[in-house]
């Protein structure tokens, strides 16, 4: 895998930047950087905000009076394209009224051919579209538009790894730490692999200093970022997986959690498995997208496992893990699902005992080969299988909130409860407990024992 120093590659810019700015604006001017989409997205534009900072930008969350507004935008839903299309129309007025001011436009969306042609020809006041392989270029994009040069356009792929991007943290005491970028698994319905190439790992003497700099810095709860974490280190020269990466991180000194997000059941091992149970600091959580219950929708949406084989691994897990919290993703009446597959899900998820679920009704991506697969059902339909989904959740969790009465759980304080007075923290899974407290809180673990679960979940704290 090639990798790139960020300030070795882009340091005539970093060093021109701080002039530039102060030629064209006369003060500090503000950057507002706005994300759409998934954990990776968030990382994403931490990496941009500490780019911007690093350049002499202050951050602002207000797009209205910024002088550079960048949108880091998703592709996975089609709705939230629209969105983005609208908000960008309205920065038209605004950049009327502000002599100066750039936008530009990223991330995945930015990386489809069709957008990046429909923001040259209709939207003339944005200045720069680059795509998720590009990012770290983004000093010599507002370097080169802000010295004159023509409106840039940048969508160009590269398997290159970027290191020595400073990082702009959103949060005090939970951090993301990307271990790898792209995917190589080719769902039907999905489009990440079109916009973010294939897998590629970074190095894990990279990902463990970062994760020991967090540590050092006060994070308590780390987030392992990758579209197939499991796959991690494939293909690599280096001699280490998943599961031998958490056991390191793990070993890092301190007191943290360590969580990571999205496994693929078809990557999911036994070997990860005994990891999670003997690493006392990786979450008893695990976030295992099955999609459907049904073999026969399996294979259309080209995941690569069976039923059979993700049950196995939810066996696997909970006989390791009794106290483990699993949470998955559910794609309800995908192209040709009849109802008799959707049993299959539902009989799947009362199976599992799921502590939540993240369900979403088929809608079709372009570009993708679901999008040209024939639909059985109606929307009406969709809609009646997907309340009747929420409805056994919702049993499900009810069920499973009122076994914690009583238990005491160490949580993560990490936001004010929902009454004064209040504060919340996370649990090792998913549940959060709120509790007598204030601010000073915020980032402690604090022992609580919950005492009663209604619309919250209501504790008493321990110490
Ligand atoms: S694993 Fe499948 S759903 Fe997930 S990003 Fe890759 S192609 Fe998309």
């Amino acid at each position: 895998m090639e990798l790139l120093d960020y300030k070795e590659e882009q340091k005539i810019y970093i060093s021109r930047m701080p002039e530039l700015l102060n030629r064209v604006y006369g003060r500090t001017p503000t950057a507002c950087v706005i994300t759409y989409g998934c954990q990776q997205n968030v990382s994403d534009s931490e990496r941009m905000k500490g780019m911007l900072c690093e350049m002499g930008y202050t951050l602002s969350d207000e797009a209205e009076g910024s002088d550079f507004v960048l949108y880091n935008t998703c592709a996975v839903r089609g709705h939230a394209e629209d969105r983005v299309y609208g908000n960008i129309g309205a920065m038209k007025h605004y950049k009327r009224r502000h002599s100066g001011m750039i936008i530009a436009l990223c991330g995945c969306m930015a990386q489809q051919e069709s957008v990046k042609e429909r923001m040259k020809k209709s939207y003339p006041y944005v200045d720069l579209v680059f795509g998720t392989h590009v990012q770290y270029r983004l000093p010599e994009f507002l370097y080169k538009r802000l010295s004159g040069s023509p409106r840039i356009f940048e969508i160009g792929e590269s398997e290159k790894i970027v290191e020595g991007i400073p990082v702009h943290r959103d949060g005090d005491f939970k951090a993301w730490l990307p271990i790898m970028y792209g995917c190589n698994n080719f769902c039907s319905y999905c489009i990440v692999p079109y916009v973010r190439g294939r897998e590629r790992s970074r190095r894990p003497e990279d990902i463990i200093a970062e994760a020991k700099e967090l540590v050092a810095k006060g994070y308590k709860d780390i987030t392992l970022l990758g579209q197939n974490v499991n796959s991690y280190g494939a293909g690599c020269d280096f001699n280490l997986n998943f599961a031998g990466l958490l056991r390191k991180i793990n070993a890092i000194e301190g007191d943290f959690r360590i969580r990571f997000m999205t496994s693929h059941p078809k990557d999911c091992t036994e070997e990860l498995l005994d990891a999670m149970r003997d690493c006392e600091k990786v979450a008893r959580h695990l976030h295992l997208p099955f999609q459907s219950g049904s073999d026969r929708i399996l294979s259309l949406m080209n995941r690569r496992y069976t039923r059979e084989k993700y049950l196995s691994l939810i066996n696997a897990a909970k006989s390791r893990m009794p106290d483990i919290s699993l949470t998955s993703d559910i794609i309800v009446g995908f192209p040709g699902e009849t109802y008799e597959d959707f049993k299959e899900t539902l009989s799947l998820v009362k199976e599992v005992e799921f502590s939540s679920l993240f369900t979403f009704i088929f809608s079709p991506r372009n570009g993708t080969p679901a999008a040209q697969m024939e639909d059985v059902a109606t929307r009406e339909e969709k809609g009646k299988w997907f309340d009747e989904l929420l409805k056994t959740q919702d049993i499900i969790s009810k069920k499973l909130n009122a076994d914690i009465v009583g238990k005491n759980y160490r949580v993560l304080c990490d936001d004010y409860g929902r009454k004064e007075g209040k504060m919340a923290g996370h649990t090792v899974g998913t549940a959060v407990i709120e509790f007598d407290g204030d601010e000073t809180d915020l980032g402690k673990f604090i022992t609580v024992r919950v005492d009663a679960v209604t619309s919250v979940i209501e504790g008493t704290r321990i110490n």
